[in-house]
């Protein structure tokens, strides 16, 4: 991965959320306040409009001003925790590229900073459902050499699936969780923008 590459991924996220924007608002309607879309839309347009003009000297250059713009435009719940995660991944690749276990080591850094603010256990219905099978899925691949393309796919999968699971949970944290049983039966916001989060990556280095 090199900036251009970081560069890219982040314009895909938001071409991504564009798209979805609707969809993510719905699923945030039945469970929570009905601004998931409008949210990530407005952070990730933020992002990309940030990073036009900017000349990174390293790939985690581009991640940390997307994670400051994402914490400065979004005043949900998804603002900080993404923020905070894409802040963490871009400090860990203080370098002009990053190889994929480099970059395993930055996504692990990055579900740290989400579960540190956000104190959320795998099972508790969030974003971190879709992030933590990613992430095991995309270190399985680097520790088998795998190179970047073919991680990110197999991770982009996991998180889909494990966005998929997120429906008959109940939530135990975040707005959702105020409905208690009537959560469940709902898949969750959070773990559906992280799915395109991964799926962005994988269409960006195929
Ligand atoms: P808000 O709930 O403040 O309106 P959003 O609608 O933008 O914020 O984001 C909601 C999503 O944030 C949820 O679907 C969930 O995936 C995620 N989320 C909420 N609280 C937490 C938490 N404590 N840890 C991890 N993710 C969380
Ligand atoms: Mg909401
Ligand atoms: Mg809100």
């Amino acid at each position: 991965m090199d900036t251009d590459l970081a560069r890219t991924w982040v314009q895909a996220i938001a071409a991504a959320v564009d798209q979805h924007k609707d969809h993510l608002t719905q699923l945030d309607s039945a469970i929570g306040d009905a601004d998931h879309g409008t949210n990530m839309h407005r952070g990730f347009s933020a992002a990309v409009t940030a990073l036009a003009d900017y000349e990174p000297d390293t790939v985690g250059a581009v991640l940390v001003k997307t994670g400051t713009t994402l914490i400065s435009t979004v005043g949900g719940a998804s603002g900080p925790l993404y923020g905070g995660a894409f802040r963490a991944i871009g400090k860990a690749l203080d370098t002009p590229t990053a190889d994929t276990q480099q970059v395993a080591a930055a996504l692990a850094a990055g579900l740290a900073s989400i579960q540190k603010l956000g104190a959320a256990a795998p099972g508790d219905k969030t974003m971190i459902d879709a992030y933590a099978p990613a992430l095991t899925a995309f270190q399985q691949q680097a520790d088998a050499g795998a190179d970047l393309a073919a991680a990110t796919v197999a991770a982009a999968d996991a998180a889909e699936e494990g966005m998929r699971a997120t429906t008959p949970m109940q939530a135990r944290k975040g707005r959702a969780s105020y409905l208690g049983a009537r959560s469940i039966g709902h898949q969750d916001p959070g773990a559906t923008s992280t799915a395109l989060v991964f799926r962005a990556l994988a269409e960006t280095l195929g």
